[in-house]
């Protein structure tokens, strides 16, 4: 059995207003508080459009490699539902403002390109709540503040091939739109929510009857759709059951999907050119200077990373997974010139410590230079790599420099050749029975030696240094 998956994306552009009106775009208020005559469709209100919502799209638009059309338009998408007040969606039907572009993945099947189509921006539609409480009679209520909210939908060709391929074009895709700032990607706030089609066929070379999986909002639901859709289509077709054309909805709790209706036509939804909006024309020259600054993409930092600093694929996953720690990363190596040191350190005491805190790098007081200075602090032998974590803390929760931590900390590690020869002299003095043993030719007791003047110096001895010192003074 051949499975083919295409995704289509709804992704919340991150604009202080709405799609076309001034309406704010805040999250979690009190229901049909941001609401006007536009975004509840009253008659004789008109639609403006929100210029922002339109650069962010193009941002993500040319990221993605999609082409960039300087002239596109809106339609209205006509269909009755109660969260729709217009009857219609304004949204882009035949001339979408991006066409074509693509997602790299990588997943066990290696590293593949997944082809979108198009990429085109619309409005949301309000939100219907279903309440069970019987005092209210079991109604549906709806919240028209997510009614024109501004939308980018993104629609891939049928490249994946697994739930798993899948999971991993959205972690890509969310990890971009949060690098550019264009969305915050909350799935759990509705910021990014994704349909789903899968068919399954016995014969590779042919395609079978796709069926449409509603409104996932969460990654692991994704996957968990898909699995369950590709072992009930497998298992209809090998029953000797044809497939049916319809949408289905995903049960978070069985995990199972259901029929939710049989799949309309797109000729039902009447589409037209709106009248209330011209054309949407881009000037070419603000296209290039968009184009013009546009930063390194997450994935071609991931592999920068990998292929000029030697960063194991790992490391270079987790520094670029976020803009910010990407850009601490950068700033550290440009002040410690080791990557490969700086970056294992950030993903291991430094990934732990912001794991206890529960805080992200840029909620802590540690800074790049902080960084830098306790690498070196430790490469240059001042400090030992274990006091370095006792180090850390302060510099992640006081902002003090490494310096004063290590001063206050009272961990500088002593590289004074005469003070060691004092502890040296010392340890000699009072282990008659070990010196004669070295002397004798047992070098094993170097070791014991070397101990005992750790001990005395509280463990701030350079040891390299303390066996050189106790080696010249008993050959001597
Ligand atoms: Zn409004």
């Amino acid at each position: 059995m051949t499975t083919t998956i295409g995704l289509e994306i709804h992704v919340q552009l991150a604009t202080r207003t709405k799609m076309f009106c001034g309406c704010s775009t805040t999250f979690g208020d009190e229901p049909n508080t941001h609401v006007c005559p536009v975004c509840l469709g009253l008659p004789g209100a008109l639609p403006t459009l929100n210029a922002e919502a339109v650069h962010l799209a193009i941002t993500l638009a040319m990221a993605l490699g999609c082409e960039v059309h300087e002239v596109s338009e809106f339609s209205r998408k006509n269909y009755f539902y109660p969260d729709l007040p217009k009857s219609y969606q304004i949204t882009q039907f035949d001339r979408p403002i991006a066409t074509v572009g693509s997602v790299p993945i990588v997943t066990e099947r290696g590293a593949r390109s997944i082809r979108l189509t198009r990429a085109h921006i619309e409005e949301d539609a309000g939100k219907s709540m279903h309440v069970a409480d019987i005092t209210l009679g079991g109604e549906t209520l709806v919240d028209f503040n997510r009614c024109g909210m501004p939308l980018i939908e993104i629609v891939t060709e049928p490249d994946m091939q697994s739930g798993d391929e899948a999971y991993e074009f959205l972690r890509n895709l969310r990890r971009l739109v949060r690098w550019l700032g264009v969305s915050s990607g909350d799935m759990e706030k509705g910021a990014m929510r994704c349909d789903v089609n899968v068919s399954v066929s016995p014969d590779p070379a042919l395609r079978g009857t796709k069926v449409e999986i509603k409104n996932l909002n969460s990654f692991r639901s994704v996957k968990r759709a898909i699995d369950y859709e590709e072992q009930r289509q497998a298992q209809c077709l090998g029953g000797g059951t044809s497939i049916v054309s319809e949408t289905r909805h995903f049960d978070e709790v069985q995990g199972t999907t259901t029929v939710m209706r049989s799949k309309e036509a797109s000729n039902d939804y009447r589409y037209f050119p709106e009248p209330d909006l011209p054309l949407l024309q881009l000037d070419s020259t603000e296209l290039e200077s968009l184009r013009a600054q546009m930063p390194e993409l997450p994935w071609e930092m991931q592999s920068r990373f990998e292929r000029d600093l030697g960063l194991s694929p790992y490391d270079a996953a987790l520094l670029t997974e976020e803009r910010s720690t990407a850009e601490f990363f950068q700033q550290t190596i440009a002040l410690y010139n080791n990557p490969k040191k700086a970056a294992s350190y950030m993903g291991t005491e430094v990934a732990r410590l912001l794991n206890e805190r529960g805080k992200t790098l840029s909620e802590t007081q540690l800074t790049p230079a902080a960084l830098a200075g306790l690498l070196t602090m430790v490469e240059n032998n001042t400090i030992s790599n274990t006091a370095s974590k006792d180090v850390l803390p302060l510099l992640v929760d006081t902002g003090v420099t490494p310096a004063e931590a290590v001063k206050n900390l009272g961990l500088e590690q002593v590289s004074d050749a005469s003070a060691i020869k004092d502890y040296a002299c010392e340890v000699i003095a009072e282990n008659a029975t070990q010196v004669e043993q070295f002397k004798s030719g047992k070098e094993a007791v170097l070791g014991f030696l070397v101990g005992q003047l750790m001990k005395k110096s509280k463990g701030k001895a350079n040891p390299k240094l303390a066996g050189e010192v106790l080696r010249t003074l008993l050959k001597s």
